[in-house]
């Protein structure tokens, strides 16, 4: 009988209704196996019976006294909390505990279940491992299912990045040839330009010696002033050419040692002799010997005469001082016009770029500051600027030789 009973529970299919058997060849209605669970190292009820007990608490109890005791009687709720029963725990191997429930067997009965406890914990032990086994698997699939779920977007994300990459690789590309087209042209443009403007103004003073000689006044006068429009767009080219030849780092220089006394005495009677508006004042002027390229520096000092002259339309007068600053001098052009915001005078240097309020009433390209920053980083200074509503200074300052 006995043994039916065990075969009965080693069969998965008929394994609870065998376990309601042995529970009635004890007198009781119920049998539950517990078993502890590897994964959380709880006593849990074996595989196939009731997983959910009410009163857990009672239940934690009266396991946990049947594990210290070997054997042990209480009651318990089973299968709600409304119907309180008789119960009689047997711990058994691994720490199992069978529950005989609605009963009240005998203790040779429970020597019995004793007994027998190893080989019925042993065919739920296969099972609760199978099924664990079976989760693993399940979870295991599915991990593997998310991996390459998330493996696939990786790739995806991948190839996106990958095309993001090339389009910005080709956009970068595509700037800088048009940067290089432009700059071509801007050259190309400035030498075809130049040609013509040099034999209009070859032309131009043939023509003004002629009209000179024939003594005819108003004619005289109108080559003059074409003579001064040319000189003008003259002016324009070369910056442009000056910008081409800056980007393409083929500006060159012919360093030479230079009293900066003479040069700015030089420069500024040249801008005078054609400003009538304002005066030109060199207030301190010092001898100091320095390493110049003479050309580049009278642009740099021309570009900041005229840049006075032009930003201060109501002022009568421009300054100019030199002095020695920390092994340096410093060339200084102030004016009395209308000043520079604060915010934009570190702008003023970059290239193509003019304060917008004033830009509106006076012509330009933006380009000056930008070649004379340049030209004077060349000769191992610095350019500099202070402006307020009264006027504006410009400065540079470059390395002494001696003084
Ligand atoms: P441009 O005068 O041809 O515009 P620049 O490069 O010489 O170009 O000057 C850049 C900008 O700096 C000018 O457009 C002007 O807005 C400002 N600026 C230059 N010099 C002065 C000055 N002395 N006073 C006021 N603003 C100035």
């Amino acid at each position: 009988m006995m043994l039916k009973l065990i075969s009965g529970l080693s069969e998965s299919a008929g394994r609870m209704h065998a376990a309601a058997q042995l529970a009635a060849y004890f007198g009781c209605s119920d049998l539950i196996i517990f078993i502890k669970d590897p994964e959380i190292m709880t006593l849990l009820p074996a595989p196939g019976f009731p997983q959910t007990i009410p009163n857990g608490e009672a239940w934690y109890s009266f396991l946990n006294n049947t594990l210290k005791d070997g054997r042990y009687r209480d009651t318990l709720p089973f299968p709600d909390t409304a119907s309180i029963q008789s119960a009689v725990g047997i711990s058994g191997p691994y720490h199992s505990v069978a529950v005989l429930l609605g009963g009240n067997p005998v203790d040779a009965d429970l020597l019995i279940l004793k007994e027998i406890l190893p080989i019925v914990v042993s065919l739920f032990i296969k099972e609760q491992e199978f099924m664990s086994a079976q989760i693993r698997t399940t979870l295991a699939e599915k991990t593997a299912a998310k991996a390459e779920k998330l493996a696939t977007t990786i790739d995806l994300i991948r190839v996106h990045l990958n095309d993001a990459l090339i389009k910005q690789e080709k956009d970068q590309k595509a700037i800088e040839d048009l940067m290089k087209k432009k700059d071509e042209f801007m050259d190309m443009a400035s030498h075809e330009l130049k040609t013509p403007l040099t034999s209009m103004k070859a032309y131009l003073q043939i023509l003004q010696k002629m009209i000179a000689k024939d003594v005819n006044g108003s004619a005289l006068h109108f080559v003059e002033n074409a003579n001064i429009q040319v000189d003008k767009l003259t002016d324009l080219v070369n910056d442009l050419l000056d910008v081409s030849k800056i980007q393409a780092g083929q500006m060159l220089y012919n360093f030479t040692e230079l009293d900066i006394n003479g040069l700015i005495n030089e420069v500024v009677s040249q801008v005078q002799v054609g400003v009538s508006t304002h005066k030109l004042i060199v207030e301190n002027n010092i001898h100091a010997i320095i390493k110049s390229d003479r050309h580049r520096l009278e642009q740099v000092i021309g570009n900041f005469l005229s840049n006075a002259i032009k930003y201060s339309p109501d002022a009568d007068k421009v300054l100019i001082k030199s002095t020695f600053v920390d092994g340096n001098v410093r060339v200084m052009v102030k004016d009395f016009g209308i000043g520079i915001p604060a915010e934009m005078q570190a702008l003023v240097f970059d290239r193509f770029y003019r304060v917008q309020s004033s830009s509106q009433n006076f012509s330009g390209l933006g380009i000056g500051l930008y070649i004379s920053a340049e030209i004077i980083k060349r000769h191992g200074g610095h350019v500099g600027v202070s402006s307020d509503k009264n006027g504006t200074e410009f400065y540079f300052e470059i390395p002494v030789i001696n003084s």
